[in-house]
């Protein structure tokens, strides 16, 4: 995949009246706030200034689209950073809510979990919002370099119940593991 080329940023927006105009397809990123959301889009897309590496967890407060030929990559705010205020906690809530009832037909969410850690309330919150919905998602198993060869284990046999419309993909930004994989499930859709 060379998609460096073709990879641009559109724009940032916080409200449907902002969003760009839809395309054939878009695919939306989710996921725990320092799940590896940025590290991800820089190792699919090869270009380490798209997604900023944030080093602050929840610092991205906007939904950032990027263009890929005839699809739509929205990176979404990360969730959970607790400890922030209850009253941006509920802008975030109500961004989502605007952002997934207005972008239908949404065509694949790319649930984005940290491999290290069991899934935690946060993300099966989302993942019980996506299946209510009715929205196709796959489990993202990030920063996969981490874990050891019995972790590993562990890890898929857990995630594999929790699956949604495609079997957890295991990733990682530092090996790549997981981008051919990821890029496969993009030109799938593409050309359903
Ligand atoms: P975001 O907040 O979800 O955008 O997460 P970032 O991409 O900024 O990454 C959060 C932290 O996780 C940073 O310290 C990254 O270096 C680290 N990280 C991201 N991806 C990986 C990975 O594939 N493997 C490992 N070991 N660490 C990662």
């Amino acid at each position: 995949m060379r998609a460096t080329q073709s990879v641009e940023f559109v724009t940032s927006a916080t409200a449907p009246a902002h969003y760009p105009k839809a395309l054939a397809h878009e695919f939306v990123f989710v996921g725990r706030s320092n799940v590896g959301k940025s590290s991800l889009l820089n190792a699919l897309f090869f270009n380490q200034k798209l997604a900023k590496v944030s080093a602050t967890p929840g610092k991205t407060r906007l939904i950032n689209f990027f263009q890929w030929e005839n699809c739509l990559f929205a990176d979404v705010p990360g969730y959970g950073f607790a400890r922030g205020p209850k009253a941006e906690r509920r802008t975030w809530k109500a961004m989502m809510a605007d952002y997934f009832s207005t972008r239908r037909p949404l065509e694949l969410v790319f649930l984005l979990v940290d491999a290290r850690h069991a899934i935690s309330p946060l993300d099966l919150d989302m993942e019980a919002y996506l299946i209510e919905a009715a929205i196709p998602y796959v489990l993202i198993l990030t920063k996969w370099d981490a874990l050891s060869q019995s972790e590993r284990s562990a890890r898929l046999r857990e995630y594999t119940d929790t699956c949604g419309a495609h079997p957890p993909i295991a990733f990682s930004a530092k090996t790549r593991v997981g981008v051919r994989e990821l890029w496969k499930v993009i030109h799938d859709h593409c050309a359903a």
